[in-house]
């Protein structure tokens, strides 16, 4: 049997910390919080906890675009069939059609809050990614999406008088009483514990890339929104499905950038060692094939030609175009040493979008009543077992938007009340001894590369299961005093999930591929799996 996870990460009891009272409480401050934040009404008031600051999030990262169909001669329809394509079966189809048709209503209103677009003439420029069948992806500052879209969010929330936004605040947990999410336990450095309460809370804390020894993601995306609604009881599903991006700068010493989409949409080729253009020995759509084809075929070749590494050619396009298309790209590798003009860029696949998390309905409402989520931590339905390129931002604002209005609606409808109420979790006795914390977060990271990674197979994914049974054995228990601790138990918690789930499935589907069950079984696993903690699980 695995390890029990507790309910609760740290012990508290509301005698013994400062309360705080707000109307909603929104965890995480990338796109789809801030979006949440702006969807609530003015006259309500609004705390957004975010672990670092406003600005450490995979939403500041982003750097193709958001997509959606901004281009008169593009349809919904199409647009829709690339999504429902890419996910493998697995997508909710009245998910799918709102939020894409929702897209240009949204792209429209970061446009008025003053995000510029790169433009071609009087018109949006829009670029085309993997698994696109047209044009519809917009971007700002080249490759630098990201960075535009939240200087304005970030601008906007700082500026409104009912939004505060508490940066370096990590959360622990969720307070439940009697079955209802009543807000937060939330600690920094400078205060400590504080419970804070909320007529109505949203978790909107990202992915998990940082489960993965190779990623994309900034060193925030612990999973700790999947953790802490998972012990509170709230459903997660699909966590299975984690999408690699198949190029990611593998350089020695250097960080894991990601090397956009775009850049294969703009014409870049995939070689190998030899100066093979492979991809087309997989898949007729040759380097534009969807993200997990194109993961798979670089770990093969990668395999057999021997080498850590495949390579990005754009020698064969126009020098100043790849220049002015791709500044930041260009930076990155430039203080390698490498010209991307003229040289190869070695890349690989690394961890990059969570699929899988906190179940949700059409608005953004979770199992747990009074808890709300939105952007990457929830399994809405629209990217089924695999995401399409660029639609992630788009989620974040359409759920962003449908959550903050949801539970503003809700907390409008409740009267104020100041009371705190008797949450608590008693101290026990943990080890004295001290761990190594950054050793543990180390072998995880590399047993979810090597066991629970691009390819997988059962006798791999038991293994790493008995492992992170073991590790979670005498790391769960004990109370940690800062977030390093925290995390890591939040990073096992999430692991043995999406272990237990990738166990589970027995086929190929999407980004979760098993080489013991290479096909899709429609008659099985057309379905989702679902966790849901017990009370003493
Ligand atoms: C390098 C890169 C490039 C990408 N490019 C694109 C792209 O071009 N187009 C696209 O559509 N998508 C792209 N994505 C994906 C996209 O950026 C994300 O899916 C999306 O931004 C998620 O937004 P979010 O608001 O849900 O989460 P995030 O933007 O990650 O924000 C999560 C927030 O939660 C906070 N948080 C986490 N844990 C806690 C805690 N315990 N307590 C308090 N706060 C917490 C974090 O600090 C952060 O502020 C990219 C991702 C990366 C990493």
């Amino acid at each position: 049997m695995s390890t029990p996870i507790p309910r609760y990460l740290v012990p508290f009891h509301p005698k013994q910390v400062p309360h705080f009272f707000t109307d909603v409480l929104i965890v995480g401050s990338g796109l789809a919080g801030l979006r949440a934040a702006l969807g609530v009404d003015p006259k309500l008031s609004v705390v957004v906890v975010t672990k670092q600051a406003a600005e450490q999030s995979n939403s500041y990262q982003a750097q193709g675009g958001i997509a959606g169909v901004l281009d008169p001669s593009d349809r919904f329809e199409d647009h829709v069939a690339d999504t429902l394509e890419a996910g493998g079966s697995l997508c909710d189809t009245e998910v799918v059609e709102r939020v894409i048709r929702e897209g240009p209503q949204r792209i429209g209103e970061l446009i008025g809050w003053g995000a510029q677009f790169d433009q071609a003439g009087n018109r949006l420029a829009l670029g085309r990614e993997g698994g696109h069948g047209r044009d519809r992806v917009a971007h700002a500052l080249g490759d630098a999406t990201g960075k535009e879209i939240m200087r304005v969010m970030v601008g906007h929330a700082k500026e409104s008088a009912n939004i505060d936004v508490w940066e370096n605040t990590c959360t622990l947990d969720l307070l439940t009483l009697d079955g209802v999410c009543r807000g937060a336990l939330v600690w920094n450095a400078l205060h400590g514990k504080t419970m804070v309460w909320a007529k109505q809370t949203i978790v909107a804390t990202g992915g998990a890339g940082q489960l993965y020894r190779e990623t994309t993601n900034p060193e925030v995306a612990t999973g700790d929104g999947m953790a802490l609604a998972y012990r509170a009881g709230a459903e997660l599903r699909d966590m299975e499905f984690m999408q690699f991006h198949p190029t990611v700068l593998y350089i020695a010493g250097g960080s894991r950038s990601l090397i956009s989409e775009a850049v294969r949409g703009e014409g870049a080729w995939l070689v190998d060692r030899n100066g093979h253009r492979f991809m087309t020995d997989y898949d007729p759509r040759g380097e534009l094939a969807p993200r997990d084809v194109v993961s798979l075929a670089i770990v093969s070749q990668m395999e057999k030609t021997r080498h850590p590494n495949v390579y990005l050619e754009l020698n064969h396009l126009d020098p100043a175009r790849v220049r002015a298309r791709f500044p930041s790209i260009a930076a990155v590798c430039g203080e390698f040493d490498l010209d991307i003009t003229r040289d190869r860029i070695p890349v690989r696949p690394g961890a990059h979008y969570m699929m899988g998390g906190i179940t949700v309905d059409l608005d953004g409402r979770t199992t747990l009543p009074g808890l709300w989520a939105a952007g990457e931590v929830i399994a809405s339905g629209l990217h089924g077992a695999n995401r399409l390129a660029s639609n992630s931002l788009l989620e974040a604002m359409v759920y962003g938007a449908h959550s903050g209005e949801g539970a503003s609606q809700a907390a409008a409808k409740l009267r104020d009340d100041f009371t705190a109420s008797l949450v608590e979790n008693p101290r026990t006795d943990t080890p004295a001894e001290p761990l190594k914390l950054a050793d543990i977060r180390n072998s995880l990271q590399s047993l979810m590369w090597r066991n629970m990674g691009v390819r997988r197979e059962a006798e791999g994914l038991h293994e790493a299961l008995a492992s992170i049974d073991h590790w979670s054995r005498y790391v769960l228990p004990r109370q940690f005093a800062d977030p390093t601790g925290w995390e890591l138990q939040n990073m096992l918690c999430v692991s043995r999930l999406m272990i237990e789930a990738a166990i589970a499935r027995e086929e190929t589907r999407g980004s979760h591929v098993r080489l013991d069950f290479p096909r899709t079984d429609d008659a099985r696993w057309k379905r989702h799996i679902t966790f849901r903690r017990e009370e003493g699980d």
